[in-house]
Parts: structure tokens; C-alpha cells; sequence
């Protein structure tokens, strides 16, 4: 039998789907791994069997269905694999090392200038790896993979689209920079990618194959996912979200336009509003406090951004019309200030409809991940569903 690393880009046996599947989940049941495989139960049971005698799959609990006998929970041999997840974040950055069943080993924040360049972001990441690969006894090239995750849209080779959070990086080859310093598979996509990634691994989404993701934050991102993929399109910037222009006569945006969704419901411009009417200057963090707290400086600000909010989501649901929107990022953390207008402006803004029993009304649910967690694990999840793109090997 082929060892866990090769049968973990294996794309055709039975025993390297199955590797691939428990990647995915963490844990299964052989019904599961049948059902997100296509295999039949009798080809799982034959291949489950040599992966139980090589070590590669462990058997790890049993779990309870409601009636007759309990299913068996099987995960990949926490020892077979590891991989590595990197958030390029505002002023740090964060590096997760993982084992197969999802366990965190390793996880640093690196603090860095605020307008770090590319090749010392990338420098950086490769020396705090080899330490935190060192520290497990391995080397970075025993990696299965690193996904990096990065506020701005990529294109399907690593190139980045559009430098609105990072200014300066718009046509850097990320992809090239990272995979010259890694001896490893490397993985890229944009964060709210990766967030919808966590969210369908470890979070509100999972067991969901059909969602759409918008994450308020310092800028507003998001994702379409439809019969478990992430939408892309021809350049690999869809659902940018936050620059769908809603005035072309609107304030200038970060990207360069006018009127984007972002400019009225994205961090950057709520503090700068928060600012004019306040006179102080505040993080992201405080201005969620203080308008969770229903301030009365923050009250019309805060729902006026949540009704643009909730009017653009209509307008996607009126679209493409998704069982399911998940809201992320740090606004949602401002609670019921945020999220009842954003609710009301939604419901007003999508295609009226008759009462049917067979219709079913879209379900907002907030994100499990509201910090940068979704970020860095969404990078994980990159490698362990080896999710797309792999740009370079
Ligand atoms: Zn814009």
C-alpha cells in the first residue's frame, strides 16, 4: 500500500478517497465516507481494511444514530499527516500546524509592520515554520500542504486582484513568493473563502452544501458556495461582495471605485463616521462595543449600515436564491443592534412571495467563527480538502 502522503493526492483508489474524505471530516462513518465518495459500502469496507492494517486509519469512537447498534467514528492516525494554515493579517501574522484529525499542534502570531511587503511576509512564515515544524520533529517538506489565506481576491495561479487591504500587493505573485521559500504544496485563496471553508468544516455549515457567506468586517467580503464548491468564476474573484456598487455616484472606495457596498457598511468607513461624529479615534473593536452597547452617537450609523447590508443580501437572494446566508466578521459581533435591522432591510428587499408551505423563506444564521480563527483554520481547511486550487507542488 502506498504510504498517507501519496494516497492523500490520490485522486483515483478507493483507499485514497477514503484518505481525502477523513481529511475533510476529521472523523466519519464508514456511511459518510460512502456517501461523500461515491464508493459502495462493500469497496469502503475492503479498503477501510487495508488502511486499518498499514495504521493509516484509527477507530475512534463509536456514535450513538438514536435506534439499534452505534456507528463506528473512523479518523485518519493523527501521526500520518500534518499540514499548516497562515493568515496574512493587518499588522500579524498567524501560523497554524495541524494533525489529520484537525488537532491544533502549533499556533504563533507574529506581529509585523502594518505595510510589510510580500517576499518579508513570506520570509517570515518560512523560518517561523521550520522552528514550529522543528519543534514536532519534522520538516517543513514533510508538510502535506500550506494554505494561505489573504485579505484581497487571488487569481486561480496566486496572483492578487485588487490591493484595497493591502495597498501595494495588487499583481504580486503570491504563489511564486511563498512556493520559492516552502518546500511543500502550497494552497492560496482569499479569507472569506477560507472562512466559508471553516464554516462548512467546523462550523455553521456544516452538513450545508448550498450557502452564501458575508463577512462585515474592517471590509466586507463573502462567498457563494452551491453543491459543496466555492464559486469562483473566470478570474477567481466572485462574491466580492463589498464592491457590488450600489451609488456609481457614491463615496470612492478602497478598490479605486465609487459607491461600493463597503464604503457604507465596512469598518474602515464606520470609523471614520464614528470619528466625525465623536471627535475620538477608535479600533474596530471599541466601535463594536460601543455600538453594542446602543450608544446614541452609534445608533442611526450602525443601522443604516446594517440595512445596506441586509438590502444587498436580498439582491443575492433574489439572484440565486440560497437555502442559507451566514453573516461573519467582527460586525456581526455587535449583536441585535446590527442584525435585526440587517434582518428587516433583507426581508423587505427580496422577491415577495406568496404563503406556500413548500417555500421556504432563506435562513440567516451567524458564523461559529467571528475573529480571525476563521481565517487561519479556513487556510487548514485549504490543504486538508485539498479545496481547489493548488498552486504549486
Ligand atoms: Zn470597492
Amino acid at each position: 500500500m502506498k504510504n498517507i502522503n501519496d494516497l492523500f493526492f490520490d485522486q483515483e483508489s478507493p483507499a485514497g478517497r477514503i484518505v481525502r474524505g477523513l481529511a475533510a471530516f476529521g472523523a466519519a462513518t464508514a456511511g459518510q465516507l460512502s456517501k461523500s465518495t461515491g464508493l459502495g459500502r462493500s469497496t469502503i469496507s475492503a479498503a477501510l481494511s487495508e488502511l486499518r492494517d498499514a495504521g493509516a486509519v484509527l477507530d475512534v469512537e463509536a456514535k450513538a444514530n438514536g435506534q439499534g447498534r452505534p456507528s463506528q467514528l473512523l479518523s485518519l492516525n493523527p501521526a500520518s499527516g500534518r499540514c499548516a494554515g497562515v493568515l496574512l493579517g493587518l499588522g500579524e501574522i498567524r501560523i497554524v500546524i495541524c494533525d489529520m484529525t484537525h488537532a491544533v499542534l502549533s499556533d504563533v502570531w507574529i506581529p509585523i509592520r502594518r505595510d510589510y511587503t510580500p517576499e518579508e511576509a513570506a520570509d517570515q512564515v518560512r523560518d517561523s515554520l521550520q522552528g514550529q515544524c522543528a519543534a514536532l520533529g519534522i520538516a517543513i517538506a514533510d508538510l502535506l500542504g500550506v494554505g494561505v489565506a489573504i485579505s484581497a481576491p487571488l487569481s486561480y495561479g496566486g496572483v492578487v486582484l485588487n490591493g484595497d487591504i493591502l495597498p501595494g500587493w495588487a499583481g504580486v505573485d503570491l504563489a511564486g513568493i511563498f512556493s520559492r521559500r516552502l518546500d511543500c504544496p502550497l494552497h492560496a485563496e482569499n479569507e472569506s473563502h477560507c472562512g466559508a471553508l471553516a464554516e462548512m468544516t467546523w462550523g455553521a455549515a456544516v452538513g450545508e452544501s448550498d450557502f452564501v457567506l458575508y463577512k462585515f468586517d474592517l471590509g466586507v467580503g463573502g462567498a457563494i458556495v452551491q453543491n459543496g464548491v466555492i464559486l469562483r468564476g473566470v478570474n477567481g474573484s466572485a462574491a466580492e461582495f463589498g464592491h457590488v456598487v450600489l451609488d456609481p455616484d457614491g463615496s470612492y472606495c478602497r478598490c479605486g471605485n465609487r459607491g461600493c457596498l463597503q464604503t457604507y457598511v465596512g469598518g474602515y468607513y464606520l470609523l471614520r463616521h464614528a470619528q466625525e461624529l465623536t471627535g475620538r479615534s477608535e479600533t474596530i473593536e471599541e466601535f463594536v462595543a460601543h455600538a453594542k452597547e446602543g450608544r446614541i452617537g452609534y445608533r442611526r450609523l450602525v443601522e443604516d449600515a446594517a440595512s445596506k447590508a441586509g438590502w444587498a443580501m436580498g439582491t443575492t437572494a433574489t439572484m440565486i436564491n440560497p437555502p442559507l446566508f451566514i453573516i461573519a466578521g467582527k460586525m456581526a459581533t455587535i449583536g441585535a443592534n446590527f442584525l435585526e435591522p440587517l434582518e428587516r432591510s433583507f426581508r423587505r428587499s427580496i422577491l415577495p412571495q406568496p404563503d406556500f408551505p413548500d417555500l421556504k423563506p432563506p435562513r440567516i444564521v451567524v458564523a461559529r467563527f467571528l475573529g480571525n480563527d476563521d481565517t487561519v483554520m479556513g487556510a487548514v481547511a485549504l490543504v486538508l480538502r485539498q479545496h481547489g486550487r493548488i498552486v504549486s507542488r
